[in-house]
């Protein structure tokens, strides 16, 4: 049984389906009110349930069930060919793979036959914004006059892709990212199911990681479940690449100590073992991130373990907020950093030196200048905290790097 948890478990009926209630409730009205369009657009970020609804409605609208309002009921013999992938009248088209004219001249041919099994044929069409024109125009003119026994449902996570003639002939249904507390509810459910041991900051930090896409978060379960042990918030951190390693609590402890040479040589041991430098970069940002949160007082959103955490408090109180800004700009740039391709470890020795040299003077300049703060800056520079001084931000950074604070 080596079935992925994602398609095991996707959602059979409306009332499964995760964090889409406004999209379920104006399908399941329309369904009720037997007032099914022919067209329908659903767009939103990946793995939110665009399918998976496209694949509700289908069943919906070929369900035997005498109630409208039960339908899908899982039990007919559409239903259930749905659910065993052997309905004929559900087309799924990919549009990543069959985004030619040619494709869509030959669903045209096609769409005019009766449907064989169901009521309706519904056509399915996936990534439709890989479309190329001709086949756009194409679509548009069996989208302009549908015969009655067909429903299209595009599907896309790029809308702004979409002509305007088309979205015009769709009815659109915006699918959102799911909170991270649904999807914990659902993991939480699978872990029950399946007999795994899972812990909660393990499955919260699976969910965050997941971007909203609730499929990404139950193809992570999948990925930690098949290691067979206990998925603690240290494996799925070292499954995830997330771990704070000894190598990040080593490098920020050599910019606290002004140990330049120590720092270095801990990131080219990491980088000899294989680590990637911008990775070890990010890794920088987000212990920072931690950091700062700490010392803002939200100590409880971060995500780390229980010895981790402890260093970090310490961390947290040896640095002024400002240098931890300070410190979280300097390594995402080097995160951030494309160049640097014949000498990949360079933006992040960089960024170290940068991180130890001179770190507090200016930075607080700039970070009090950019938040309009009402810290004082050093008497020593004129400085006015308004928005309008971009040559003082620029010239308070070493090497020249201007202070971002969008990327935070
Ligand atoms: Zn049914």
């Amino acid at each position: 049984m080596t079935q992925a948890l994602y398609r095991k478990y996707r959602p059979k009926g409306w009332d499964t389906v995760i964090g889409q209630d406004h999209v379920v409730q104006t399908l399941t009205n329309s369904i009720k009110a037997d007032r099914v369009g022919h067209a329908y657009l659903f767009a939103g970020p990946r793995g939110t349930g665009k399918t998976t609804v496209a694949r509700l409605l289908a069943k919906a609208v070929n369900c035997l069930a005498e109630d409208p309002a039960h339908r899908p009921c899982n039990t007919c013999k559409n239903c259930e060919a749905v659910n065993e992938n052997r309905f004929m009248d559900m087309i799924e088209i990919d549009a990543a793979s069959n985004n030619g004219v040619d494709d869509v001249r030959d669903l045209r041919e096609k769409i005019n036959f009766s449907p064989s099994q169901g009521k309706y044929k519904v056509y399915v069409v996936d990534e439709v914004h890989m479309l190329s024109g001709g086949a756009f125009n194409a679509l548009l003119k069996t989208l302009e006059e549908p015969p009655p026994h067909a429903i299209f449902v595009l599907a896309t996570t790029e809308i702004h892709k979409i002509p305007a003639t088309v979205l015009s002939r769709c009815q659109r249904h915006e699918f959102r990212r799911v909170p991270v507390d649904e999807i914990v509810v659902n993991l939480k459910h699978i872990v029950a199911a399946e007999n795994l041991i899972a812990d909660d900051e393990a499955l919260t930090l699976i969910a965050r990681q997941s971007a909203g896409g609730m499929r990404d978060a139950q193809s992570l379960l999948d990925q930690l479940s098949s290691t067979g042990t206990k998925i603690t918030l240290a494996l799925a951190q070292t499954v995830l690449g997330t771990a704070t390693s000894k190598t990040v609590l080593d490098i920020i402890s050599s910019v606290l100590d002004h140990q330049p040479a120590h720092g270095l040589e801990t990131i080219h041991r990491a980088l000899d073992s294989g680590a990637d430098p911008r990775s070890l970069a990010r890794q920088i940002v987000e212990y920072l991130r931690g950091l700062m949160l700490i010392q803002m007082g939200n100590i409880d959103q971060v995500e780390a373990t229980r010895e981790v955490k402890i260093q970090m408090e310490s961390h947290a109180k040896s640095f002024n907020t400002s240098e931890v800004l300070r410190m979280m700009k300097i390594f995402n740039n080097a995160a951030t950093d494309l160049r640097g391709g014949w000498q990949p470890s360079l933006s992040i020795e960089l960024a170290l030196a940068e991180a130890i040299e001179n770190p507090t003077e200016s930075p607080q300049i700039a970070v009090s200048s950019l938040l309009g703060a009402a810290s004082d800056p050093p008497k020593s520079v004129p400085v006015t905290r308004t928005e309008s001084q971009p040559e003082v931000k620029s010239a308070s950074s070493p090497l020249g790097k201007r202070p971002c604070l969008t990327s935070l």
